[in-house]
């Protein structure tokens, strides 16, 4: 799933459940420990008072999206005519279809498909896969990455997966070895279906399951249930994908702390290669948040606090399982064959080509998003043309300050190879921000490397905006 501009902030909400949240202790130490009933040992901050209940703080690109515009594609015409580069090269293809909208959805997806809707779209992905692969940029160049999102990609039929997957390849090749992702969702993940995309070289499966508690669930609009969960769990375990990775949300409406650590144990008794574990947001576009406008939630809602208590204490879990740490919100079993490189390599400075409606794409140092509406991407599609939609050029310092943002989240980030690969120090560019997140205890600076802490790891997000290029601050930061 790729996120859509979102970015709002509101107001701090509590609720009954977790009262407690907003009980944050000033004075002395910037960090104190403090405990909380049975949710376990939890640092908190003077700043987290004014986390807000609504809003998405998660950073998923830089600079944000509200700066990116049409009057800049230009700019990736101008990447995709020039010559083809060293780095790494991958791809993402958008599946925009799902059965139901969940109730806290962000992403382009619209609701029940009729097949040959999804089949005209998968005639579209293909169309556009040969028409950028006629790009100089990209002559001669495999892909090292896949991934297929959405959406709910697994509502292809077994043969729409294998045409999506065989005419991907062969208009855009990717490497043996490449890593090639495909999301699922339960009641999706048929065996039919799991055949097929192994068959046509799916090597990483992941699966929103996001709470195991039937009740949570049902108010979340999410239509699988907890059994439908287990049987694609194991489905997927039969299928013999190299990594199944697993989601979850915490602080979803209805969740307490113990039908969260409840659905936690329940899923590590499948024991998923890989566990990736997000705090709730409530951006303004969700129907969640149009519910809280109305006052008409379907139960109570953890205030921030509590959710991110429980990505904390998730994390421990997971390590305390044998499971080890990889980024902000994700833990693998195997830290080798678990390695996410479609994020990886993404927040190292390769090159992404972003194929369907709404979908992103990053080459050369420019960014770009096509066209958001299906219909109208297909239109496109079918005249010929790219469906370009709005982009954003980024210079040395920004490129640079991209990396540095990005790989803070997997929580280690070489300043020193930063330096050396953009001729642009990063201490140069955020030497303050850098400094107070050291004093802070977010982080620590060893031989040239920063390597963020547990507590800045559970805020990193919030934490970022501050080291943004002044010309890539928004104007309410
Ligand atoms: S499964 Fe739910 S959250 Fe995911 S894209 Fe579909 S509606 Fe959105």
């Amino acid at each position: 799933m790729q996120r859509v501009d979102s970015d709002v902030r509101g107001e701090v909400l509590e609720d009954a459940d977790n009262a407690r949240a907003s009980d944050v202790r000033g004075g002395g130490e910037r960090l104190q420990a403090t405990r909380d009933g049975d949710e376990g040992a939890e640092e908190r901050h003077e700043d987290d008072a004014r986390e807000p209940a609504v809003g998405s703080p998660f950073v998923s690109a830089y600079p944000p999206f509200s700066l990116w515009s049409p009057e800049h594609t230009p700019a990736f015409e101008r990447v995709l005519a020039s010559a083809p580069s060293g780095a790494r090269l991958g791809l993402y293809a958008h599946v925009p279809f799902c059965e139901e909208r969940c109730a806290y959805c962000v992403y382009l997806s619209r609701r029940s498909p009729r097949p040959d809707a999804l089949a005209a779209y998968v005639d579209g992905l293909l169309a556009e896969a040969r028409l950028i692969a006629r790009s100089p940029f990209l002559a001669g160049r495999e892909l090292a990455f896949v991934y297929i999102g959405g959406g709910t990609p697994s509502l292809l039929a077994p043969d729409g997966i294998a045409r999506l997957l065989d005419g991907l390849r062969s208009a855009l090749p990717w490497s043996t070895g490449a890593e090639v992702s495909f999301e699922c969702a339960p009641r999706s993940a048929t065996p039919e279906r799991l055949r097929a995309m192994r068959a046509a070289g799916v090597t990483r499966s992941s699966m929103g399951i996001q709470a195991l508690d039937d009740e949570v669930l049902r108010l979340n609009a999410r239509i699988h249930t907890v059994d439908d969960c287990m049987r694609a769990l194991d489905a997927l375990g039969e299928a013999g994908f190299e990594v199944v990775n697993t989601d979850l949300i915490a602080g979803l409406v209805g969740e307490t702390e113990r039908t969260f650590t409840r659905g936690l144990g329940r899923l590590l008794e499948r024991g998923p290669d890989s566990v990736t574990v997000y705090p709730l947001e409530i951006p303004e576009n969700t129907p969640l948040f149009r519910a809280l406008g109305r006052d008409a939630l379907a139960g109570p809602l953890p205030a921030p606090a509590a959710r991110r208590r429980r990505v904390a204490l998730a994390f421990s879990t997971l390590e305390d399982s044998g499971y080890t740490r990889i980024s902000a919100y994700a833990a693998v079993r195997d830290p080798e064959r678990g390695r996410f490189g479609y994020q990886r390599d993404q927040y190292h400075g390769a090159d992404v080509i972003g194929l369907g409606a709404s979908a992103f794409a990053y080459l050369g140092g420019v960014h770009h998003q096509n066209i958001i509406a299906p219909a109208r991407y297909l239109e496109r599609i079918a005249a010929g043309d790219l469906p370009l939609g709005r982009s954003y050029a980024l210079d040395a310092r920004g490129r640079c300050m991209r990396e540095l943002v990005l790989q803070l989240k997997l929580g280690r980030c070489d300043l020193d190879a930063l330096a050396q690969r953009h001729g642009v120090d990063p201490r140069d560019l955020a030497g303050a921000p850098i400094a107070s997140g050291e004093r802070t205890g977010w982080w620590r600076i060893e031989k040239g490397v920063l390597l963020v802490g547990a507590q800045g790891l559970a805020r990193i997000d919030r934490l970022l905006p501050d080291l943004y290029l002044p010309e890539h601050r928004e104007p309410a930061h």
